[in-house]
């Protein structure tokens, strides 16, 4: 989905002059023959320690270690674990990776937010894979909107992701390691330093908060996200809070309870349209499952409450989706939905063909919205000079022909 972030309230930390240029990105190459141990359940840790002959009444043993060294210090190097023996240290050196994918680079917007190009290998796509994950820092917050798949089947007509066809589902790897990656750039693991001059919140952690919300259509990937999720909220790792992580879907109705039951996350829904005419085309998913059928799915989220809302995300399209009767039948249509409700700022990509609704027309709508009681906030635009912002997100990847792909594979 495309980026949509409660950011009303802006940073306060400093504010650089002019946007900076790219930290060196350290060259760690996943070395992608070999399995990784990223991103497998600790069931699936154990299951690789029996495949290198760890004895059965060692290996929970030895997973726990692994999941403590991989999620809660962070490390990307076997050498590091320093409470495991150094010959079973080499062995597994011998037999798994648990380096980084690639950074192909990482850029810094004069606002703080920070985008990074990560490349993935290939798997059954041709040639590696390049996706984009964003970082956005807040006063006692700091945000990361995490990719779900290499460009999207799906095509809504304000999202540049949308432009990108589709090459491939991200593994639960690389859906996790977006996180590891920027918690390491930032210098989030113990014993890490934080850059000079970066811009994160003033205390505690400095990836708080997670929204899949980056590219992609995270529903239409549902294993591979949910496994990701359920390692990153793992109390003795990661341990970021459930409430602290939002789905964001463009309305996979049968996939939406899934979501509540299966990984206990917040919801938000891209719902941009009131009508079923205007979102056929803004978000065209909506042909197949209308907005009464995605409103009933909602009501019926697992643990929604007032303490647990769903937040609709609506881009304020200037002249499309802006006007007054809009945002009545707005609230009509979600009486009774424990809900807040996103306006976000149309942010502008190269051959778009709309215009962003003027700042006087946001607000207003806003006012109709606030008066029927839900909270509404207006997304400050974060990160446009990096291409950063919401439904700006795209990378150059493409699927290899077959034919292609089939004639590597022959050369190989
Ligand atoms: S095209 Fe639609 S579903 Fe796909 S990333 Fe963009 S907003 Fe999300």
């Amino acid at each position: 989905m495309a980026i949509s972030l409660d950011l009303a309230h802006r940073s306060a930390a400093q504010t650089p002059a002019a946007a900076q240029p790219a930290a060196p990105a350290p060259a760690l190459v996943a070395a992608a023959e070999k399995p990784t141990l990223i991103g497998l359940d600790r069931a699936g840790l154990a299951e690789a320690m029996a495949s290198i002959d760890i004895p059965e009444r060692q290996r929970k043993m030895r997973a726990q270690q692994l999941w403590h060294w991989l999620y809660v210090r962070g490390v990307s190097d076997f050498g590091q674990m320093s409470n495991i023996a150094k010959d079973l240290r080499y062995t597994l050196q011998d037999h798994f990776s648990i380096a980084r994918p690639e950074i192909v680079s990482e850029q810094i917007s004069v606002d703080g937010t920070r985008k990074w190009l990560f490349r993935f290998p290939p798997r059954g796509a041709g040639r590696p894979v390049e996706i984009e994950t964003v970082y956005i820092p807040e006063e006692g917050r700091g945000t990361l909107c995490v990719s779900s798949q290499v460009g999207c089947t799906l095509t809504c007509t304000f999202c540049h992701t949308g432009t990108q066809k589709m090459v491939r589902n991200l593994t639960s790897e690389e859906i996790l390691s977006q996180i590891l990656i920027a918690r390491d750039r930032l210098g989030d693991f113990p014993d890490a330093a934080t850059p000079q001059g970066a811009i994160v919140p003033s205390e505690g952690r400095l990836v708080t908060n997670v929204v899949m919300m980056g590219m992609g259509e995270p529903l239409y990937n549902f294993d591979n996200v949910k496994q990701a999720l359920l390692i990153a909220s793992d109390g003795d790792g990661l341990s970021l809070s459930k409430r602290r992580i939002t789905l964001s879907t463009s309305g996979v109705v049968p996939e939406i309870a899934r979501t509540g039951d299966e990984i206990g996350c917040m919801l938000a829904i891209s719902l941009h349209a009131v009508r079923d005419d205007l979102r056929d085309v803004l978000v065209p998913i909506n042909k197949k499952w209308p907005i009464q059928e995605l409103l009933e799915a909602c009501r019926r989220y697992p643990g929604l409450s007032n303490a647990k809302r769903i937040t609709f995300e609506y881009v304020m399209l200037k002249g499309v989706n802006d006007s007054d009767a809009d945002a009545r039948e707005l609230v009509r249509l979600l009486a009774g939905i424990p809900a807040k409700i996103n306006l976000i700022p149309f942010n502008p990509w190269p051959g778009s063909d709309y215009e962003c609704s003027d700042w006087e027309r946001i607000e207003e709508f806003a006012d109709i919205v606030n008066r029927a009681g839900y909270a509404s906030p207006i997304r400050t635009p974060r990160g446009r000079d990096i291409f950063a912002a919401c439904g700006q997100l795209k990378s150059a990847s493409e699927r290899m022909r077959k034919k292609d792909r089939d004639a590597l594979e022959g050369a190989a």
